[in-house]
């Protein structure tokens, strides 16, 4: 169990600035990064919510693919929204393409338009759901940590773990999911 971890943020679009106090009020370092130099340098990712065919447009044209592939392999992910849907081992509506690091289907903007986007409790703290990807299907050896009318919203496999929603926008720290990550992060570092 190493305490001392680094989370970094990919740091190429989204919502990433938010997560800062969240990691450093469960005694981690937040570092935003976007080139392999600083990738190698963390212990764990957090792949923000944003909008998903932006941020694999500037991953192809950054060619930053197959090293990010790699961290994945070694390092606890945890993605949000958009992340989330980068993790996806299946994406619909439409499909594109993605990591598979979790044996989910998900479907982009499951939940309707901008005006649907709304808040709720996941474990009694307040989050966003903002055009939220639907996790339509999970493999039975996901964990489903919670769900919102019975509709998977945050699962984890081993080291892999995806929310549909933004608990980072919320300012009261650390939000519970961010300690869980941290926790996972300390334990695989
Ligand atoms: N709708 C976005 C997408 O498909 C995700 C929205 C979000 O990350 N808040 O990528």
């Amino acid at each position: 169990m190493k305490e001392d971890v680094t989370i970094g943020v990919l740091a190429l679009q989204g919502a990433v600035e938010p997560h800062r106090a969240h990691v450093e009020a469960c005694g981690a370092r937040f570092a935003a990064v976007k080139t392999p130099e600083a990738f190698a340098q963390v212990d764990g990712f957090i792949l923000p919510g944003g909008e998903s065919t932006t941020m694999l447009k500037l991953i192809e044209n950054f060619d930053l693919w197959d090293v990010l592939a790699e961290q994945f392999r070694a390092k606890p992910v945890w993605g949000i929204c958009a992340g989330s849907i980068l993790m996806a081992r299946t994406v619909l509506n439409p499909a594109q393409k993605s990591f598979d690091l979790l044996p989910i289907t998900i479907q982009r903007n499951g939940y309707g338009r901008q005006l649907d986007s709304h808040y709720d409790l996941v474990d009694g703290y307040k989050v966003s759901f903002i055009r939220a990807p639907v996790i339509t299907e999970a493999g039975p050896d996901v964990e489903v940590l919670a769900r919102q009318d019975d509709v998977p919203v945050w699962v984890q496999k081993g080291h892999y773990m995806a929310s549909a929603f933004h608990p980072e926008l919320t300012q009261d720290y650390p939000s519970p999911m961010h300690r869980r990550f941290v926790d996972l992060v300390r334990k695989s570092a």
